[in-house]
């Protein structure tokens, strides 16, 4: 294991190389803890409409391990995925991410929407709809407010499954968006039959726009809103990192942005400095 301070001054964790079988082992003991013993912490990262207002917040998750310190998603959702764990901290995600969207709402926050990563295993659940369906009564939340996220290779794996489940959440009223869209391969026909809301082009796309030397990715992202709007979805950006990447994506049409240029992933206390601003009772 290595550490470092991280952006906030928080030691972030990083996997030096590879972790041994022992690390491993280790790990997998510490994650099937994690939950009771409420390591578990959700960041989050605004999503912004063209006019830089505010839309909705991505939930992202940490792991606050005791020694370890902060231990980010590509260190231990795999983990969690394949020892099935990740369907109580997933459902732990929902209700958290829940929660904290009806205390926004209440505070007059009414437009907002909360997104959460759903990975391939919880999509798949059968519990999913019920448990999506009772953590929205339990807070009382508009299912307009809560976004589900699912990559575009999970919604590609199984299509006839994929379409029976989306139709069943839409029908709930909960947005879909399909993220780290582009590097998954979509059938345009299954695409167009897609319940989806929301295409999320992924951040490696992002990355080399405006530096004039990818022509490639220009025309890559260029094609993917175009596609998007003549399949009646929004198009957003995820890792937009400057004002080139934006103002780039703002001529192109793209319907929204999300990206460290914009704002990073923040702790729940910091979303209030949006408040006054974005909300008309904050
Ligand atoms: P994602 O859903 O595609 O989320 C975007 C990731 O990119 C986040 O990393 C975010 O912090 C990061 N990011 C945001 N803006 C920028 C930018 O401008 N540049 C760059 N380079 N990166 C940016 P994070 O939080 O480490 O999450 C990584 C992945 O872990 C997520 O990718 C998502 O697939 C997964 N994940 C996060 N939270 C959860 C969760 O609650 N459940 C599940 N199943 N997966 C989750
Ligand atoms: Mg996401
Ligand atoms: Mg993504
Ligand atoms: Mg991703």
């Amino acid at each position: 294991y290595t550490k470092r301070a991280g952006r906030n001054g928080y030691h972030v964790f990083e996997m030096s190389m590879h972790l041994d079988t022992r690390e491993r082992l280790d790990m997998m003991l510490d994650l099937g803890a994690a939950l009771e013993r409420q390591q578990f912490v959700l960041m989050y990262q605004p999503k912004f409409d063209l006019h830089n207002n505010v839309v909705g917040f991505e939930a992202l998750l940490r792991w606050q391990h005791p020694t370890l310190g902060l231990v980010l998603p590509d260190h231990f959702v795999s983990l969690a995925e394949k020892s099935g764990l990740i369907i109580p901290i997933g459902e732990w995600v929902l209700n958290a991410a829940c929660r904290q969207m009806k205390e926004w709402y209440s505070s007059g926050c009414e437009k907002w929407h909360v997104a959460i990563n759903l990975s391939a295993l919880q999509f798949s659940h059968e519990r999913l709809l019920d448990v999506v369906r009772q953590v929205l009564a339990r807070w009382e939340l508009p299912p307009h407010c809560l976004t589900l996220e699912i990559t575009e290779t999970v919604a590609m794996h199984n299509a006839k499954k994929t379409l029976e489940i989306l139709n069943q959440l839409s029908q709930l009223g909960v947005n879909i968006s399909i993220d780290d869209f582009g590097t998954g391969y979509s059938s345009l026909l299954y695409l167009k039959r897609l319940p989806a809301n929301e295409l999320k082009i992924d951040k490696a796309f992002i990355s080399n726009l405006g530096t004039g030397t990818l022509m490639n990715d220009q025309a890559i992202v260029s094609a993917i809103i175009n596609l998007g709007h003549t399949l009646n979805f929004k198009v957003i950006a995820e890792g937009v990192e400057n004002d080139e990447q934006k103002s780039f994506l703002q001529e192109l049409g793209c319907d929204g942005l999300q990206g460290f240029g914009l704002a990073e992933p923040m702790w729940v206390d910091e979303v209030k400095d949006y408040y006054s601003t974005e909300c008309k009772a904050g």
